[in-house]
């Protein structure tokens, strides 16, 4: 010992330091560990324990090598002990904390103020609380309950043990108490959902002028706010942490922006993400969830362009969020793109992740790539069998959607409630009402699934497209629940096609009744009323809606051009290139009128319809607009794709349809509840929709 000890002093100043500051990697450890054995400096616990600190502590250590190690010292002391239980305690196998205690006890060191915080955290994560509460008597016994580290890992034991009384108890009027006491018991009330008692904890530590909330108090608050929604109290928060000069930490403003995003205030969300000094993978992912859930889709594409452009990469929680916005515009160049990144990246592809590209593909108009990842996916779950089968339904592909669904059946997926609105929707687009009724009742007698709103609406859609209002109008009456206004809103629909003027206005008055405060309704009742040249009706109707104040939702659409999204609503004249567009638009009705112009107000629009009113000129409908852009940017011959969030009119359906064939392209067009694929005059919902 006296030799090795005064080699160590020998080494000490130069060594020393090299030493404290080399242990940075598992590599860089082995060759001080290769060090300290040739210059026989091993027993030395000082220059030891640096290399067992990085391996057990660590995020990049290595817990076994740290134990390989440990079995080689002869006379471990307590700092190395105690980084041993440290390291076991936060590993996946924390009952190895406990048995290092156990040995360390045996081999005579007595356990001190820093080795009980770390096996109670052992029992805290191994939820042990009788093993937790003989640690409790053993730190009493040694007199340790006067310390203020060893009674914070006591309450956070009991806490995540479930034991709050106890828990309460050791907080309750204990003079030991600091900051870290109060945000334990702050975070285990919230974890419980006894937010109440949480905040009135933050407002008494407010009062008290000894100590101040930090950054760990306001993120378990803000969090509280985040899952209850509670956008006041959580905006209160954010002043305070401006107050507190904590509005620069990252934790804390991540929780904040979240909060925003996840209660609907974007615009507060985009203040704080413009404002933080640095951000995360988990900033950009809360900022571009938060975009898309409050359906801006656009802006979310946009930062996640940002979001590349500053090398963060993103995860496949990120992604799954950006594919599910080019989902909902139709970006299909950038869904690809994703793809690709996934590849690039070698994110974790989980079944969320490809669940979502199949999502993606299907509805950016690309049915056979989604069935390509669709196929190569090796697991499956019900979702991803529920999301295949809808892509194939808004496609129309009704017989593919059966064909999967006695796929799904011989694999051995259950189907659910909403297998079934896939596959009745699938029914009801190819117009298989046969096969819609076999498998309605297939759906109760055999899966034992009870109908629901979605269900009867299939099939009062079903029964409508194939103009059997009178079957419709039974099926109806006759449901066990109460019919909703969108049933009877598609019963109207097969009303006004069917030619039965004096039912549809009955069953349109029953249908504002039910939703009096919607414009859709509004809008179709009027546009029946115009379609029978009855003026003055919906004239009244129209006075309606502007007496109630009823606000009318735009149509848009959408069209991606070179990775970027062109957005268009009716006689909009925002684009840089609206001059073009226009003369474009006009080239295509002289075009049409040559061709011998389009037929208008045949076929009606069944299902659940919010469509663009009439009295804006069908000259500037959204698509046509966004159509025209397409013609005038793109080669010729390619195809042209476009996203709707409402209804296609009819009178656009029926001129995309000539347009197809005298600009002899393929037009894409995905609407509220399907695609329509025109070519050469023709459309592939063979006009139902
Ligand atoms: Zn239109
Ligand atoms: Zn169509």
């Amino acid at each position: 010992m006296i030799s090795s000890s005064s080699k160590w002093i020998k080494h000490l100043s130069t060594d020393w330091l090299w030493l404290r500051n080399h242990c940075t990697t598992v590599k860089k450890t082995k060759q001080a560990h290769a060090f300290l054995l040739r210059n026989r400096l091993f027993d030395e616990n000082l220059a030891v324990s640096k290399l067992i600190s990085f391996l057990a502590i660590s995020e990049s250590g290595k817990l076994d090598y740290a134990r390989k190690i440990f079995t080689q010292i002869e006379n471990p002391d307590m700092f190395i002990w105690n980084t041993m239980i440290r390291g076991y305690a936060r590993s996946i196998n924390p009952s190895e904390a406990i048995s290092f205690y156990y040995l360390m006890v045996q081999s005579g060191v007595v356990a001190d103020n820093y080795t009980y915080p770390f096996v109670l955290t052992a029992c805290a994560r191994l939820a042990a609380p009788e093993l937790g509460r003989r640690f409790h008597s053993e730190t009493v016994k040694i007199g340790l309950e006067s310390d203020v580290f060893v009674l914070n890992s006591l309450i956070q034991m009991y806490a995540n043990c479930r034991f709050l009384d106890v828990a309460r108890r050791l907080f309750d009027g204990n003079p030991l108490r600091d900051v870290v006491t109060w945000n334990v018991m702050i975070g285990a009330y919230i974890d419980r959902g006894i937010y109440e008692q949480a905040f009135n904890w933050f407002e008494e530590m407010r009062q008290l002028d000894y100590i101040q909330p930090d950054s760990v108090t306001l993120l378990h608050l803000v969090s509280a706010c985040t899952q209850l929604g509670n956008l006041e109290q959580g905006r209160l928060l954010h002043f305070y942490s401006k107050e507190l000069a904590l509005d620069t930490n990252l934790r804390l403003c991540n929780a904040i922006l979240d909060m925003y995003c996840k209660c609907g205030d974007l615009e507060s969300a985009m203040e704080v993400f413009d404002s933080m000094p640095e951000r995360d993978l988990l900033s950009w992912t809360s900022l571009l969830s938060g975009l898309t859930n409050s359906g801006h889709f656009i802006e979310a594409l946009h930062f996640f362009g940002q979001m590349q452009s500053v090398n963060i990469r993103p995860d496949e929680i990120t992604l799954v969020t950006v594919l599910s916005a080019c989902a909902q515009t139709g970006a299909l160049d950038q869904g690809k793109y994703i793809h690709l990144l996934i590849d690039r990246y070698k994110v974790n592809r989980d079944i969320i992740l490809e669940t979502a590209l199949v999502d993606m593909y299907a509805k950016c108009g690309n049915i056979n790539f989604s069935l390509q990842v669709f196929n190569k996916m090796r697991v499956k779950n019900v979702f991803t069998w529920n999301t295949m089968i809808g892509g194939l339904a808004m496609h129309g592909h009704g017989q593919q959607a059966m064909a999967l669904f006695e796929r799904m059946k011989q694999e051995g997926s259950m189907p659910d409630d909403v297998t079934f609105i896939a596959f009745l929707c699938a029914c009801s687009h190819a117009g298989l009402v046969k096969e819609g009724i076999e498998v309605f009742k297939l759906m109760q007698e055999v899966y034992l699934i009870k109908p629901r709103m979605e269900h009867y609406g299939c099939m009062v859609d079903l029964l409508c497209r194939a103009r059997l209002v009178d079957d419709a109008l039974a099926f109806i009456e006759n449901m066990p629940i109460k019919a909703n206004a969108v049933l009877w809103a598609t019963l109207l629909g097969a009303c006004r096609i069917g030619g039965h003027p004096e039912l549809a206005e009955k069953v349109g008055k029953r249908v504002i009744e039910l939703e009096p405060d919607s414009d859709g309704r509004y809008v179709q009742l009027s546009n029946l009323y115009a379609g029978i040249h009855r003026w003055d009706e919906a004239m009244k109707i129209r006075n309606q809606m502007t007496l109630k104040k009823i606000e009318k939702t735009p149509g848009y659409s959408w069209i991606e051009l070179n990775g970027m999204i062109h957005q268009f609503i009716a006689g909009d004249r925002a684009h840089t290139q609206t001059e073009e567009i226009y003369m474009m638009v006009e080239e295509m009705y002289q075009r049409v009128k040559l061709a011998g112009g389009h037929i208008t107000g045949t076929t009606q629009v069944l299902f659940d319809i919010d469509e663009e009113e009439k009295e804006h000129s069908l000259f500037l409908h959204s698509e046509k607009l966004a159509i025209a852009f397409g013609l005038m940017s793109t080669a010729p011959g390619s195809p042209i794709r476009i996203v709707k969030n409402l209804r296609v009119c009819n009178d656009c359906h029926s001129f995309v349809k000539v347009i197809s064939k005298v600009f002899n392209r393929e037009i894409i067009a995905r609407d509220r509840n399907r695609f329509h694929h025109f070519r050469e005059g023709k459309c592939s919902c063979m006009d139902f929709w």
